[in-house]
């Protein structure tokens, strides 16, 4: 396996990541408008957006997706999402998931009221993505991409043979109103999210890195699973 870089980018209130290894893959795009803010931290990397073969996103939510449209454009690379949340990606859709536990309700709460002041771009979707297992070998990264639902029915996460996941939202750690890492604030079913956990420590997880917060061990997820 060569050298992996792992660069976390902050594009609004999200972690989106480039991984490169022989190519280039973008995970997720973050909020609208930030085509600026992604060029600039590209820049200070010295990578060329050209480079970029592929921008998974991990599922449609406004905040991974809302800049989608500009980064396809600048990039040249295509846009993979599950097939159940295309049409969020193609129409702009905002959809929501509730809060999980009280914290949980207030944080769904805000995101409702935040998601009525944004606005993003339509953006094709170049790969609907089934729930099979979806190589990344083809764009030059050693790792895969997993079906793992929970937080939204078609949330997908990016799983590296280095033992990196690139969850998107199917776990979180420290943020405002929030003190711990693992279970997400929003979704839509947590046991569901439970089974997605272990699909991921049983496909070698090992480092978790999330949309909101900073990265953890993936003990956290197993500790998780007894409780
Ligand atoms: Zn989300």
């Amino acid at each position: 396996m060569g050298k992996t870089d792992i660069h976390k980018l902050p594009l609004g209130n999200c972690n989106c990541y480039l991984i490169k290894q022989e190519g280039l893959v973008l995970v997720d795009t973050g909020f609208a408008n930030q085509k600026d803010n992604f060029l600039r931290r590209l820049e200070g990397l010295s990578i060329t957006p050209k480079d970029i073969s592929l921008i998974l996103l991990t599922h449609g939510h406004y905040d991974h997706i809302g800049s989608a449209a500009d980064l396809r454009k600048l990039t040249g690379a295509k846009i993979a999402i599950n097939y159940r949340e295309r049409d969020w990606v193609e129409q702009a859709l905002k959809r929501l998931p509730p809060g999980i536990g009280f914290p949980g309700k207030v944080v769904a709460l805000m995101t409702r009221v935040m998601a009525l002041m944004v606005e993003f771009p339509r953006c094709p979707v170049d790969l609907g993505l089934e729930d099979e297992v979806f190589s990344l070998r083809p764009f030059g990264i050693e790792g895969t991409v997993l079906y793992t639902p929970g937080h939204t029915w078609g949330s997908m996460s990016v799983l590296l043979d280095t033992g990196d996941a690139f969850v998107g939202d199917l776990a979180m750690s420290v943020m405002p109103l929030r003190f711990n890492s693992g279970m997400p604030s929003l979704g839509d079913d947590r046991n569901t999210v439970k089974e997605s956990w272990r699909l991921l420590l049983d496909n070698g997880a090992r480092t978790i890195h999330p949309a909101h917060g900073h990265s953890f061990s993936a003990d956290v997820l197993k500790k998780g699973l007894s409780g």
